[in-house]
């Protein structure tokens, strides 16, 4: 739990908990993508099945492990060494139930489910049950704990449940048999029922820092500016920097070694090739030498080779979602050239700038491709049409860069 970088205020709330023994039985881990909430969730699921919890002083050689809690704390670790902690290493303790996009399919009973909404069949399938006399499915939370130390329910991307998932879940949160606890784990909370979440210990995750995502890339073997320019433009979520990193990767390369021996490098050149292509693409459409659709098209294009890396590193993965994936990133790339742009023409600091030959172009102009961008995003990220989605943001991109000339 001590190697979660940049998340000191949520681990201090959820060491206070643990250490006073009143442990919510359900709780929201809320925060951006990639900052450590599933990890964060799995650790502390591991600490609670762990056979010998281990106590340690917050103060260690000098030291605070965790700045915002007391020198004398003493905070609540998982051993790491007994088979309760081993088994949910590997994901396989009978006590821990993980719950994530990647079932929607395996409950699908219609087949035609799309893989990106958690459906009632879902929650009912590995959390409360179902006892329709035709689909009889026991219920996982009212089973009894197999090593004696309650149950962990972790859902990941929660936002994801449908309303009549929620309502059913509800009902268990609103009277949950004693020793399971339940981790929402979501970006989006406002997506939860006011009624989940008012029964909820809610712990805020943040976007994370320079000072934590830099050297965390460069151990990953990244220089410097690549770093710091990844670190930009994943806006704050290490998982998204490190997704991109990965997909720049040389296909053929083999499985990554274990931890701290990295063997293969991502390959320097592939890295900035799409950043390369966005940038000019957008500098020709500042000088009028290109359109909107040049845009769109290029976007869409590097999307889908972002997506056929993803794929080909873990082939169960879903294309229309790693398609989703990678127009968003590329969108985040554009978003960074007219932030750059806005900031050349207020004067501010650029870190890692992108590469382009333009300058400032007006703020107004600028601000509102930004938001453009954004929008688009969102979009992309739920269920819009991503050719007629580009081609209508690449547009509207277009006539703002003419409208502020
Ligand atoms: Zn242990």
């Amino acid at each position: 739990m001590l190697n979660i970088q940049g998340q000191a205020t949520a681990l201090a709330h959820t060491q206070r908990v643990i250490h006073s023994g009143r442990l919510a039985s359900t709780w929201i881990f809320a925060g951006p993508a990639g900052v450590g909430k599933f990890h964060t969730a799995l650790e502390m699921a591991k600490t609670g099945l762990c056979d010998q919890p281990a106590h340690r002083p917050n103060r260690h050689n000098g030291q605070l492990f965790n700045a915002l809690l007391e020198p004398e704390f003493e905070l609540t670790l998982p051993c790491g060494q007994c088979d309760s902690c081993k088994a949910v290493e590997f994901r396989n303790h009978p006590d821990l139930h993980l719950v994530s996009r990647e079932l929607i399919r395996y409950h699908d009973r219609s087949g035609k489910s799309k893989g990106t909404t958690l459906s009632i069949q879902v929650i009912r399938g590995e959390i409360i049950g179902d006892d329709s006399p035709e689909h009889r499915v026991e219920p996982k939370i009212y089973k009894r704990s197999q090593r004696g130390r309650g149950k962990w329910f972790i859902i990941d991307d929660a936002d994801l449940m449908e309303i009549p998932a929620q309502n059913a879940l509800l009902k268990t949160l609103e009277e949950p048999p004693p020793q399971n606890y339940i981790i929402l784990i979501t970006t989006s909370p406002t997506e939860l029922l006011s009624t989940i979440r008012s029964r909820a210990q809610f712990v805020q995750f943040r976007d994370l820092s320079f000072s934590v995502m830099v050297p965390e890339l460069v151990q990953r073997g990244v220089n410097d500016t690549q770093a710091k320019l990844l670190a930009r433009l994943s806006g704050g979520s290490l998982g998204r920097a490190i997704a991109f990193m990965e997909a720049t990767i040389a296909p053929e390369r083999d499985e990554p070694a274990k931890s701290g021996a990295r063997s293969t490098a991502p390959d320097q050149n592939a890295f900035p090739h799409w950043i390369n292509a966005i940038s000019t693409v957008l500098d020709n459409m500042l000088s009028g030498r290109e359109g909107g659709m040049a845009l769109a098209t290029l976007i869409q294009k590097s999307a889908e080779q972002y997506a056929k890396a993803m794929l080909k590193r873990d082939p169960l993965a879903s294309k229309d979602r790693a398609v989703r994936d990678g127009v968003g990133l590329m969108l985040s790339f554009v978003a960074a050239w007219f932030d750059d742009r806005l900031r050349h023409a207020t004067g501010a600091a650029i870190i890692a700038p992108l590469p382009s030959q333009a300058h400032a172009m007006p703020p107004a102009a600028a601000q509102e491709c930004i938001a453009l961008c954004r929008q688009a995003e969102m979009q992309a990220d739920m269920n819009a049409h991503i050719g007629v989605l580009l081609a209508a943001t690449g547009t509207a991109i277009e006539h703002t860069m003419r409208k502020g000339q």
